[in-house]
């Protein structure tokens, strides 16, 4: 088993009432790939500019994670600026600025192209697209993540490219968005026909829902006290769920499960520091912890 990423690389400014960073290592692909490493091999596509030096790539290094799909250009990395309002409830984008990302056209090493999970962060319907016709095959389980931005700006390109995916992994704001319905079980429905056939909607400090043909699953977030900063906890869940179900091999329902369990430990980890600094010093033992106080939170007898 195999997992493979592609998405953003990058380099963000963080506002939250706990403080301010001006310049942190961030980017969907960066906070899925370290935080899916713990359980698995995953190989990496990216881009980044020549402002991102061997230091700034030392968070790959000693994980199980094979950059040599992260391309270097001339030019500056990927930006994005973002504010949190009072109680971390809100984010504003200050600034996107896309530099090498703009020109950028997936190639993946012919060592990338066989493999059995793939994960489409939130880049370009079209360049997920041309990532999954260069998998050989048909991998076993392939999701996508995506944003308001591509469900406004190219909603063909999108609606195209969802054929193609088995798992949608989006918050709920933007299921809501894709599938012009208000309520998420009525969204699931709709979003079944577009292609995909297990939705998982992260919603935050309000944990995580999967549907697909055997019903619903919800896991919460777990409770912390004092969160600092939300960013990259979706793609951290999803580096989780995904790096378990690659880990484990399989994809029934019990796996499914613990693969949203994992995925919220994750996501967990993220908010505790600024940018990925908490995952950077995180530790199995301390995932399955974490896990096993999952089990304590919601465990019940009728
Ligand atoms: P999340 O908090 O899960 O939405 O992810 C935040 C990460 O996504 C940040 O580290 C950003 O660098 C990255 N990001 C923000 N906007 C975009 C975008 N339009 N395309 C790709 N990556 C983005």
């Amino acid at each position: 088993m195999s997992l493979l990423v592609v998405g953003s690389v990058a380099f963000d400014a963080i506002e939250s009432p706990y403080g301010k960073v001006d310049r942190i290592i961030g980017g969907a692909a960066t906070y899925f790939a370290v935080a899916a490493s713990f359980f698995t091999h995953v190989n990496l596509v990216g881009i980044v500019g020549d402002d991102f030096t061997e230091r700034d790539e030392a968070i790959f290094r000693g994980r199980k994670i094979d950059t040599s799909g992260l391309e270097r250009a001339p030019g500056k990395s990927f930006f994005w600026a973002g504010k949190y309002s009072e109680f971390l409830n809100e984010r504003v984008t200050l600034a996107t600025e896309l530099n090498v990302f703009a020109d950028f056209n997936p190639r993946l090493p012919e060592k990338f192209r066989k493999v059995s999970h793939v994960f489409l962060a939130n880049i370009a319907p079209d360049l997920q697209r041309s990532v999954l016709r260069q998998v050989q095959g048909t991998p076993k389980l392939a999701a996508l993540d995506t944003m308001n931005y591509w469900i406004e700006r190219t909603p063909a390109e999108l609606k195209e490219t969802l054929k193609h995916v088995d798992v949608l992994m989006i918050n709920d704001s933007e299921t809501r968005q894709l599938s012009n319905e208000h309520n998420l079980l009525r969204a699931a429905r709709h979003i079944f026909k577009m292609g995909p056939s297990t939705l998982v909607v992260k919603r935050g400090e309000y944990g995580a829902m999967l549907v697909d043909s055997k019903g619903v699953f919800c896991v919460p977030a777990f409770p912390l006290e004092e969160p600092h900063d939300p960013t990259g906890a979706g793609d951290s869940f999803a580096g989780g769920f995904m790096g378990y179900l690659a880990g484990c091999g399989q994809s029934n329902d019990a796996a499914l499960r613990r693969a949203m369990v994992y995925g919220s430990v994750l996501g967990s980890f993220a908010v505790e520091e600024f940018g990925p600094e908490r995952l950077r010093k995180l530790e199995r033992k301390e995932i399955d912890a974490r896990a096993r106080h999952f089990l304590k939170l919601t465990q019940f007898k009728l």
